[in-house]
């Protein structure tokens, strides 16, 4: 493998990524981690994971980060109250001016790009990520990312066995759910291998489903007969926020459902099944995994 600089190497995805080329006996010292906090890093750094500072605010530190750098993960940002989109761009020109090879950037799924979407607020930057990647002439590999499957609980709630309901303005729309390891489990992949040159692929399950499959799923394994109610989307964020749930979560989770409800991340593929050489866990495995214990 190319000298690989990982971003984000202190969050969940990144961290898996490692993980998994640890796992493939990729050599701790070909990965470079960057992270903006050292106290963060130091599982890393025992590992033997070539750990540096920077910030995606810093051009500076990114630049320093990449000397050397072959190959560049780059992990899309979590810091929603800022534009990630100027984030990216900064860490994409260190990258070009570093002479980085090849870029792999983490996105998001969706059916189109569009500004009237409710998901707006999180499409727009990965849109401006990606279009100034494509037009900076390095390498790229995109991954349109599907809803992390890890959190599907959080719409349905922990209590649904008590609630015997799942409450969820997303009508009949269809959503593509997929852990995140298998995420990082295909990174990894396209890290190690080649033939991913300019390709944008669709990383998640094959067949989406939607909250009344969710619904039937959990009734036929636990026996405990599960409804699935749709409310308007203000009723549903007023009753997020009776249950304390800060007004800006409760818009969050009722634009996510919104545009669920819009088919937005209806998007079938067999995309990630090529790049793990196996069907991901599909919602019907998760749930069996969760509720069979
Ligand atoms: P995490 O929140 O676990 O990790 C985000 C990482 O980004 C952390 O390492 C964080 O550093 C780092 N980061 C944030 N801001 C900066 C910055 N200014 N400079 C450098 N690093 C920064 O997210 P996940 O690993 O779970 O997911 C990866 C990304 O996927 C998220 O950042 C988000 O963009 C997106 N996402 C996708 C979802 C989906 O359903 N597809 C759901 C949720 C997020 P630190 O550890 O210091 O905070």
């Amino acid at each position: 493998m190319n000298k690989v600089l990982i971003t984000g190497a202190t969050g969940q995805l990144g961290k898996s990524t490692i993980n998994f080329l640890l796992e493939k006996g990729v050599a701790a010292n070909q990965i470079s981690a960057l992270a903006r906090d050292e106290a963060k890093a130091a599982e890393l750094k025992s590992k033997g994971v070539d750990v540096k500072i920077g910030n995606y605010d810093d051009f500076d530190s990114l630049r320093s980060a990449m000397q050397g750098v072959e190959t560049l993960l780059l992990i899309s940002s979590s810091e929603m109250t800022k534009s990630r989109a100027v984030q990216h761009i900064n860490a994409i020109k260190a990258a070009k001016e570093s002479g980085v090879k090849h870029i792999i950037y983490t996105g998001f799924m969706r059916t189109h790009d569009d500004p009237k979407s409710p998901l707006w607020f999180i499409t727009e930057d990965h849109v401006k990520t990606e279009k100034y990647l494509k037009e900076s002439g390095i390498t790229y590999t995109l991954f349109a990312n599907a809803f992390y499957l890890d959190m599907l609980m959080d719409f349905v709630g922990e209590q649904v066995l008590e609630t015997k309901t799942i409450f969820v303005p997303a009508g009949d729309g269809k959503i593509n759910f997929v852990l995140r390891n298998e995420i990082a489990e295909a990174l990894a992949n396209v890290l190690t291998t080649g033939g991913h040159e300019n390709k944008t692929y669709n990383i998640g399950i094959e067949q989406p489903v939607s909250f009344g499959e969710v619904a039937k799923y959990i009734s036929d394994i636990t026996g405990v007969a599960i409804n699935y109610v749709s409310p308007e989307q203000e009723e549903y964020q007023q009753t997020l926020m009776q249950y304390g749930v800060p007004e800006m979560y409760a818009r969050m989770f009722a634009a996510f459902a919104v545009a669920f409800a819009a088919d937005t991340m209806n998007v079938p593929t067999t995309e990630l099944t090529q790049l793990l050489g196996r069907k991901p866990t599909s919602v019907q495995e998760f749930l069996s995994a969760k509720f069979k214990k």
